[in-house]
C-alpha cells in the first residue's frame, strides 16, 4: 500500500466547552468535543483537510446523500491509558471496513492511512476530552457523504468525509430482554447489510421502536428468508456459548463484520475455548435456554462492548437466562478486553494504536 501522508490544516476554537462538560452526565453521543475533522472529495482525490472547530456545515439541500442515501459511517473509540498515554483500538480494521461500504455504495474509497492519521489527528487535538473514568472512552464517528447537488439517481461524483467525537460512558447499563424479530428483516442476501450504510440504520428504527413499546430493549434480527436463523443484536454481533462452545453466526452478506466479534473471537481462542462460526438457528438457543445448555448470551459491539442478554423471547414466550453476574465466560472476556484496551496487559495482538 502507498502511504500517503496527511496535510491537514489545523484551526483551534477559541473557547474550548472542556471545562464546562460534565463527565458524569454523559448520554450517549450527545456530548461532542471542540473540534471536528472534515475533508473533501472532488476530481477523483480525497482533499482539503483540516481540523476545526465543531459547528454547522453549508450543505445544499439537493444533495444526493440526502435523497437517495449515499452515505455511511464507521465507530471505533480511543482510550486513555493506565499510563496517561491515549491509543484508539484497531482503527485499521475500520478503516478496511469503511473501504467495503464505500464500494458497496458505489462511493470513493479513502487510503488507510489517511483513514488512521485522520482519525489519528482529531484524537490528538482532543485528548484531554477522554475520559478517565471506568468504561468511558471517547468514541470516533467517521462519517461519508454525497454531495453533488443535483437529482437524479446516480452516483455522486463529490463527498465529504467528516470524522466526529464523543465523551461516552457504557450504552447499556443492564442485562437486556431481548426478541427474535420475525416480522421486520434487517438485511437480505444481495442487499448491504455488511456495509455500515445510513439506510441500514433508518429501516432497523421502526421495529426497533415497536420492540421498545413492547416492553423490549433489543431485538435478535433473523434471516430475511424464514426467520429462523439469528443474525445480529441490534446495532452489535451477537454471540452464544452453547455446551462450552462458543458459537456466533458467520459473516455475509446481511451481517456487519464487527471489530468487537473479531476481538471476542481471538480473545476466545487464547482462552482455549472452541469457537463455531455458523448459521445459528433459532431453535437450538431456546432448546438451550430450556435445558440450561445455554450459558452465556450477550452482543458485541463497540458501543454495546459485552452486552449480557438476560431474557430472550420467542413467539411471545420468555426465556431466562443465566444471572450475567456469574457467567464465567463473558466476564472474563470484558474484563481482558478492558484490560488491553485501557494498557493494563501488554497489548500482545497489538490492537492499540498509540497517538
Ligand atoms: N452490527 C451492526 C449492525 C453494527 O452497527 C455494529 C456497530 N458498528 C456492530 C455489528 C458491531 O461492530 P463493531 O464491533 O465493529 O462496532
Amino acid at each position: 500500500m502507498i502511504t500517503e501522508t496527511l496535510d491537514l490544516k489545523i484551526t483551534r476554537t477559541a473557547h474550548s466547552r472542556l471545562a464546562e462538560t460534565d463527565f458524569n452526565q454523559l448520554q450517549f453521543g450527545h456530548t461532542f468535543t471542540d473540534h471536528m475533522l472534515v475533508a473533501d472529495y472532488a476530481d477523483g482525490e480525497w482533499k482539503n483537510f483540516q481540523i476545526l472547530p465543531y459547528g454547522e456545515l453549508s450543505l445544499l439541500p439537493s444533495i444526493s446523500a440526502l435523497h437517495y442515501g449515499q452515505a455511511f459511517f464507521e465507530g471505533l473509540k480511543a482510550y486513555k491509558q493506565q499510563d496517561g498515554s491515549v491509543s484508539v483500538f484497531r482503527p485499521d480494521k475500520n478503516a478496511a471496513r469503511f473501504n467495503k461500504s464505500a464500494q458497496r455504495l458505489s462511493m470513493p474509497e479513502m487510503p488507510e492511512d489517511l483513514f488512521i492519521q485522520s482519525v489519528a489527528a482529531l484524537v490528538d487535538v482532543e485528548r484531554d476530552w477522554i475520559p478517565t473514568a471506568d468504561n468511558h472512552s471517547l468514541y470516533i464517528r467517521p462519517v461519508m457523504f454525497a454531495t453533488d447537488p443535483y437529482l437524479g439517481v446516480v452516483a455522486s461524483k463529490t463527498y465529504k468525509f467528516v470524522v466526529l467525537t464523543c465523551p461516552v460512558g457504557p450504552y447499556f447499563t443492564k442485562p437486556l430482554r431481548v426478541k427474535f424479530e420475525t416480522q421486520y428483516t434487517r438485511a437480505a442476501e444481495g442487499g448491504f447489510g455488511y456495509a455500515k450504510a445510513a439506510g441500514n440504520y433508518a429501516g432497523a428504527m421502526l421495529p426497533t421502536r415497536k420492540a421498545i413499546e413492547e416492553g423490549f430493549d433489543q431485538m435478535i434480527w433473523t434471516d430475511a428468508k424464514e426467520h429462523l436463523y439469528a443474525e445480529e443484536m441490534g446495532a452489535a454481533n451477537v454471540m452464544f456459548m452453547i455446551d462450552g462452545k462458543l458459537i456466533t453466526p458467520s459473516t455475509r452478506d446481511t451481517i456487519l463484520d464487527g471489530v468487537t466479534r473479531d476481538t471476542v473471537l481471538a480473545l476466545a481462542h487464547d482462552m482455549g475455548i472452541p469457537v463455531e462460526e455458523r448459521r445459528v438457528a433459532i431453535s437450538e438457543l431456546v432448546e438451550g435456554a430450556k435445558s440450561g445448555k445455554l450459558t452465556d448470551a450477550f452482543g458485541a459491539g463497540t458501543a454495546a462492548t459485552i452486552a449480557p442478554i438476560g431474557t430472550i423471547n420467542y413467539q411471545g414466550e420468555d426465556y431466562k437466562l443465566s444471572d450475567p453476574a456469574t457467567r464465567e465466560f463473558s466476564n472474563k472476556l470484558f474484563q481482558t478486553l478492558n484490560d488491553i484496551r485501557y494498557g493494563r496487559v501488554s497489548d500482545t495482538h497489538g490492537w492499540n494504536y498509540k497517538v
